[in-house]
């Protein structure tokens, strides 16, 4: 340790905190890591092997409080005691891709946020620039620390996933592409349920950049549109649409099944079906990474040869299997009502809804219509499954209720016909039976295969 290094505590050692750690290690600060859980072995060895502090299952107040700056984990919110302290006491507080982004150099940053779709777009975003031959991480919420990845390898590019929760505590964080998919109500508890704050977190991702920057936004989104009309960016605003084909400068449209792409007076043009994924949204989410690919001088001709070998990500309106004509699909990680109404309006025959787990306190109006038109019957996955029945009791015509995934998929056997199709879109949360939305997701899919 340096003498007279200046002090950083890290709050929660998982994946964000123990890459923050070794980054601030690697860059000369004294590190200290505090985690009120127990940290899991991997990140624990790392930290032992690096010679890092650490304490677990709970927190020593005073050496956290006389550091010069705290990175704070997504996953821990201000209501908890010792964030009360460390704010009462003044302390600089990063969130991890804050700390990341001061030594990230001259490496260039598309950073993707959205209620929605924000790993898909990372994710193809990413595929478009390896296919491009770029030296390209993907970091961020779909799992890669963005310190670690700088401490371990700096790269020329970085495509970095976005959580509101990350958001919330940046200062300088400022990306040469910032991409905003969509805002729908999620995560209000941490917001004190007010919308406006989530909406306004969400933005945060824009407001460093200046007008050599680009700000790849969603036209379509009504939270979005109010918010625009009231506030001004500073970067050059690209707009991805459905609504309207009549986007002249740079931007991206649906017309008549055929994705454009403007950008600097090119223009690029792909049947959506040539798109590997599927559903509207997933047109959304092309014309995003379409956008910001050609914003870092990507040719058209890979990026169309992207999206036409992109292989989607697990649990997301993943197809399965189809047993006896019935097919099943698992969309896991369609843990909110928006995402709801996407997967059931990108399905073309009569639906078996497996809805359920840990409510985020869901208002189910949003997909009212959809049910109406496409659902039979509902199968209930979790353990309080009340609000469900009020409120489509009187609209689908049976709903069960199960508590497993092997239950669940074989009611929904049973109450499925050929030429139907078994949709697990759960709208909330698994942790009630499940350890995550992939634990969910894997006994679903095994279950299928057990039929
Ligand atoms: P995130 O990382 O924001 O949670 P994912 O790409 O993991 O997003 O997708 C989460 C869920 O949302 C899946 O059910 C997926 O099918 C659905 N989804 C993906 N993109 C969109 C979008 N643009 N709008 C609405 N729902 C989407």
């Amino acid at each position: 340790m340096e003498k007279g290094a200046k002090k950083l505590v890290i709050l929660g050692a998982a994946e964000s905190g123990t890459g923050a750690a070794l980054l601030g290690l690697q860059q000369g600060w004294e590190v200290f890591v505090s985690d009120g859980g127990q940290i899991k072995d991997k990140f624990k060895t790392v930290l032992q092997q690096n010679g890092i502090a650490f304490e677990e299952g709970g927190h020593t107040t005073d050496v956290i409080l006389s550091a010069d700056c705290i990175v704070k984990s997504p996953g821990i919110p201000e209501k908890a005691e010792i964030m009360k302290m460390v704010r009462k006491a003044g302390i600089e507080v990063c969130s991890e891709i804050e700390f990341a982004y001061r030594y990230k150099g001259d490496s260039k940053i598309i950073a993707i946020t959205g209620s929605n779709g924000k790993s898909t777009t990372t994710k193809l975003t990413w595929h478009i620039m390896k296919t491009a031959g770029y030296d390209v991480a993907m970091v961020g919420n779909i799992g890669f620390s963005f310190a670690w990845q700088i401490f371990e390898k700096p790269c020329a590019w970085y495509v970095i996933e976005v959580s509101s929760f990350q958001l919330d505590d940046i200062h300088y964080f400022k990306p040469d592409v910032a991409v905003l998919l969509n805002i729908t109500p999620d995560h209000l508890d941490r917001y004190d349920y007010k919308f406006e704050n989530y909406i306004a977190s969400k933005f945060k991702i824009t407001q460093n950049q200046n007008s050599d920057d680009y700000f790849v936004v969603n036209k379509d989104d009504a939270a979005i549109h109010n918010y625009l009309i009231t506030h001004s960016i500073h970067a050059k605003t690209v707009f991805f649409t459905m609504d309207d084909n009549n986007i002249t400068g740079d931007g991206g449209f649906v017309d008549n099944e055929h994705l454009h792409i403007n950008f600097g007076g090119d223009e690029m043009i792909t049947s959506i079906h040539d798109l590997t994924v599927k559903g509207r949204h997933n047109q959304y989410n092309s014309m995003a990474a379409g956008i910001s690919g050609r914003i870092a001088h990507i040719r058209k001709e890979k990026i169309r040869e992207s999206f036409e070998s992109f292989e989607g990500l697990e649990h997301r309106l993943e197809y399965v299997a189809t047993v006896r004509g019935i097919e099943f699909v698992n969309d896991s990680k369609g843990t909110n009502v928006n995402s709801v109404w996407f997967a059931l309006e990108s399905m073309t025959k009569p639906v078996i809804l497996m809805l359920g787990g840990v409510d985020k306190g869901n208002d189910y109006t949003e997909i009212l219509g959809l049910v109406r038109e496409k659902v039979k019957a509902i199968v209930c996955l979790g353990t309080h499954n009340q609000p469900i029945h009020d409120f489509f009791e009187n609209i689908v015509p049976q709903i069960v209720d199960t508590t497993s995934a092997k239950d669940a998929v074989l009611a929904a056997y049973a109450l499925a016909d050929k030429g139907d199709v078994v949709l697990l879109s759960p709208a909330c949360a698994s942790f009630d039976l499940f350890k995550n939305y992939e634990d969910r997701g894997q006994q679903f899919k095994e279950a299928v295969r057990n039929l």
